[in-house]
């Protein structure tokens, strides 16, 4: 039997209603940008498996240096003990993080770094004596599964069983360079009917609302607003970090720095799981102090697990080196004469970009996990490209290490599937 018939008698996937969706493609090896199936079908993976390879699938460097580290020290409790790999790549991080972030919360996914971003916020002001129980967030925002994450995500078509479970969440909408009157005036009133702790949002790019991009100068504005008025700011750089924007960080894109940041996805070049949220000295001290109870009482079985750390540190270092930094450059330019070439075209909508985030809006109407959709989806596959359209939204973000010839190959498929569209 197949791995994708057995798959079917116990496997459970993620984001997926299996009596619609029953077939699972088995993925059995990945090397460089190449997905190769059980069948010896090869796909480029255009979406570095949702933003994580960024330096390429079971990279040589990443890999042997966490095989080593794995004789060395495989796990051991973060609570009383500490071991290297996690001091280096503290100070590592320290190189690129924007300078006001001193400390570094571990634990193992996205979600989890929100939901320590929010916690943090939230007992910030506790700690100093103030009640403020509301968070505000963007429209259309995505920060996870869990049950914070998701009270402050703003795509809610599936979250229908859980709302009524939600914390008290304010959305605005993101500056588009048009709004911002209107929207710091949405905040002054949400400020006066609420408490507000913190404002949680992803700096530039809105991942999952399909690579929606908005104003820097707009969100500037915003967080200056944020910190006047004492609210925490809170950026989830899951997706945008390590060098998406062009920037090792979104955030180095604004004047105004956030208190807190979530990093995740690329930070271990997709080799292991694992989250961070850092913060600024002020946030840090308002947890240091002789009353244990002030603590961050907040921890995973796995928090600072030695070969994450070692997977991160490697790809930090990836991260600044003169190779992956002439890479990001050679993609964001190849991705400006494709936009250049396909923003006139009948079919296309709109086309937008941020460093190595490329989209392009279908001038069709489609269902987020549409029929239309599903239909492009495998017409990329069957033309050996993985992408996967958000609705009618196209994007890529592609391994850094992706080669010219792989990346035309990709430009050439979306060409072809506006034609078949
Ligand atoms: C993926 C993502 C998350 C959630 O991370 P998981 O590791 O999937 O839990 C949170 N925020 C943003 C911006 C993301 O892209």
């Amino acid at each position: 039997m197949s791995l994708q018939e057995r798959d079917k008698k116990h496997l459970w996937h993620p984001l997926t209603q299996h009596k619609i969706h029953p077939e699972s493609l088995a993925i059995s090896k990945a090397k460089k940008c190449v997905l190769t199936d059980e069948n010896g079908n090869e796909y480029i993976d255009a979406i570095a498996s949702w933003y994580t390879c960024m330096y390429g699938h079971c990279n040589d460097f990443i890999t042997s240096r966490v095989s080593e580290q794995m004789k060395r020290l495989d796990q051991v409790v973060f609570s009383g003990f500490t071991h290297e790999p996690a001091i280096k790549l503290s100070e590592a991080l320290m190189d690129i993080l924007p300078q006001n972030q001193q400390k570094i919360f571990f634990s193992d996914n996205g979600s989890t770094s929100v939901e320590i971003g929010i916690k943090m916020a939230l007992q910030y002001h506790f700690n100093r004596g103030e009640k403020r129980n509301t968070l505000i967030a963007f429209e259309d925002g995505f920060h996870g599964d869990t049950f914070g994450a998701m009270s402050v995500s703003g795509l809610s078509v599936y979250n229908g069983p859980f709302e009524e479970f939600f914390l008290d969440v304010k959305r605005i909408p993101v500056p588009n360079g048009d709004n911002l009157d209107a929207v710091l005036q949405q905040l002054e009133t949400i400020i006066k009917e609420n408490k507000v702790a913190g404002f949680v949002y992803e700096p530039l790019v809105q991942g999952a609302a399909a690579m929606k991009m908005h104003d820097p100068k707009g969100l500037d504005a915003i967080l200056k607003f944020c910190k006047n008025n004492n609210i925490i700011t809170v950026a989830d750089e899951v997706m945008t970090g390590f060098g998406k924007t062009g920037k090792h960080f979104a955030s180095l894109h604004m004047e105004t720095k956030p208190d807190v940041m979530c990093l995740s996805k690329a930070l271990t070049g997709g080799l292991l799981p694992m989250a961070l949220t850092t913060c600024t000295q002020d946030i840090y001290d308002a947890f240091y102090s002789d009353d244990i109870g002030k603590g961050l009482f907040h921890g995973h079985t796995y928090s600072a697990n030695p070969l994450a750390c070692t997977a991160a540190l490697a790809s930090v270092e990836l991260l600044q080196s003169e190779a992956i930094q002439n890479n990001i450059k050679r993609i964001m330019v190849s991705h400006e004469a494709f936009g250049n070439r396909v923003k006139n075209h009948p079919k296309v909508k709109a086309t937008r970009q941020s460093g190595i985030i490329f989209a392009l809006d279908l001038n069709i109407e489609m269902a987020r996990y549409g029929n239309l959709r599903d239909t492009l989806f495998k017409f990329f596959m069957d033309h050996g490209v993985f992408l996967r359209p958000l609705g009618s939204t196209i994007y890529i973000q592609a391994p850094y290490v992706i080669t010219d010839a792989e990346l035309a190959k990709v430009y050439t498929v979306i060409e072809m599937a506006l034609e078949t569209v």
